[in-house]
């Protein structure tokens, strides 16, 4: 691997809207290894109609998080796949302080360890006005905004040309039900982390780039960039 790490277990860590979903996507291609998103495993078995996304769905359109044990079958059968061996981009999980007891031993038992953790940080009125404006390719699931990151001709995605949809939790109300869940939920993983010397933040209402900047700065560029 290009990279100053042997193996890079990270964790990005951040309020939904945060842009950690992006960051993750273009850390993924520098520090080539996988962007793991638990909500984008999940939207995918909801857009597949399995039994777990039908219940999915619900608790999702709520704002609500699912339960952890069934985060924690989800993501373990994700980190043992061979793609992980060299590291991970974790974005969404964990989201509870057992979430990340639970990585913790799932990273033991795989013989890895958690590298950093860094939290993209952006306040909550920020936050709202964000998601309001998020919409997403239903196929491939990128990311765009009406305003901050339009597709090119406005309305379809870039990469696969069909029109882009908005999140059924985008919506204002389960905006709001959400940044809850965080803040009571995941919030906590700050104070954890960082008393294991893992955590770094760095200021997420920065542009775009600045934010992939500061980020790689914070954990070392790949060897050569
Ligand atoms: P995200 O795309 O990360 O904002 O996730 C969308 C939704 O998926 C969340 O609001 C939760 O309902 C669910 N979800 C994603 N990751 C987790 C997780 N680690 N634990 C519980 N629920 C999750």
């Amino acid at each position: 691997m290009t990279s100053i790490y042997r193996s890079l277990n990270l964790v990005l860590l951040g309020p939904p809207g945060s842009g950690k979903g992006t960051q993750a996507k273009v850390l993924s291609e520098k520090y080539q290894i996988p962007h793991v998103s638990t909500g984008d495993m999940l939207r995918e078995e909801v857009r597949n109609q399995t039994s777990l996304g039908i219940r999915a769905k619900e608790i999702m359109d709520r704002g609500e998080l699912l339960p952890d044990d069934v985060m924690a079958a989800m993501i373990l059968k994700r980190l043992d796949r061979e793609d992980c061996a060299r590291g991970v981009i974790l974005d969404g999980y964990p989201r509870t302080v057992e979430q990340a007891q639970v990585l913790d031993g799932i990273l033991a038992e795989l013989g890895r360890t958690l590298e950093r953790v860094v939290l993209v940080d952006v306040p909550d009125e920020e936050i709202v006005r964000r998601l309001g404006g998020r919409r997403s390719c239903p196929r491939c699931g990128r990311v765009y905004h009406v305003v901050y990151n339009p597709p090119k001709d406005g309305k379809n995605c870039d990469d696969c040309g069909v029109p882009l949809i908005q999140r059924d939790d985008d919506r204002e109300e389960v905006i709001r039900e959400r940044l809850r869940q965080y803040h009571e939920k995941t919030a906590p993983l700050v104070d954890f982390y960082s008393n294991r010397g893992l955590l770094v933040s760095v200021d997420g209402s920065q542009s775009m780039e600045a934010v992939t900047a500061s980020i790689m700065e914070a954990i070392g560029s790949p060897v050569g960039q």
